[in-house]
């Protein structure tokens, strides 16, 4: 990893079929800073915002494990009713949704378009994240230093995990579920990955190819 540069939403989950609903969000994309764009999936009752307030913007960096200290959770809830709470989930949604066409692109071949890019590089250079040392078993690795002390410090870990999706991953791997709009990033062995999990669309691709390729079978006489 190149110095400087966050995992904090970039860093790889666990098995993929682990703990793919935590708190109501979805956590399938390998990479958080997807799972963020995940946040608007299509359910039984159509497409569903699971950012509606902040209290869930809250709830959505506690169970990607953005924030993990009682101080910083803390802090998250101080600011909860504020008018810059409102203001800046509403912007989070904005980068969401520009990100999400920006994976698109990606996805259909395209490289991410210049504005993107500026917006972003405008917002690294106001939202820095810090890093540090740390001892791990006799090794020194450098992990972010997340500590939010203001609402726009919560921008950190949202443009340096887009930043480094961008630019630092084959991006050949981003890839959208073949049963559903949610995102994720490939990284089987094989880079043959199709859906967003088994459990979700997997088997309901499956089950809908049998269906079709029974229908399309034709029927054998009745013998008497
Ligand atoms: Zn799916």
């Amino acid at each position: 990893m190149p110095a400087g540069s966050s995992k904090l939403l970039n860093r790889a989950s666990t098995a993929p079929d682990s703990a793919e609903w935590i708190d109501g969000f979805l956590f399938v994309g390998n990479r958080p800073i997807l799972d963020l764009v995940n946040t608007k999936p299509i359910l039984a009752k159509g497409p569903t915002e699971l950012l509606p307030d902040f209290h869930a913007v809250e709830r959505w960096l506690i169970a990607s494990g953005t924030i993990t200290s009682a101080k910083a959770k803390n802090r998250l809830r101080t600011w909860r009713h504020s008018p810059q709470a409102e203001a800046f989930r509403k912007q989070l949604i904005t980068f969401r949704e520009r990100l999400r066409d920006t994976i698109l692109r990606i996805e259909n071949g395209s490289a991410p378009s210049d504005d993107f890019v500026k917006d972003l590089n405008s917002r690294l250079l106001r939202h820095p994240l810090p890093t540090a040392l740390r001892r791990v078993d006799g090794q020194l690795v450098r992990e972010p230093l997340f500590d939010p002390c203001e609402l726009a410090d919560l921008w950190a870990p949202f443009v340096n995990a887009a930043a480094e999706l961008l630019s630092e991953t084959n991006t050949t791997r981003i890839r959208q579920c073949e049963g559903c709009i949610v995102h994720f990033f490939d990284t089987s062995k094989k880079g043959s990955r199709r859906w967003c999990s088994m459990n979700i669309c997997g088997n309901k691709v499956k089950v809908a190819a049998y269906q079709r390729r029974k229908r399309e079978r034709p029927s054998r006489p009745k013998s008497r």
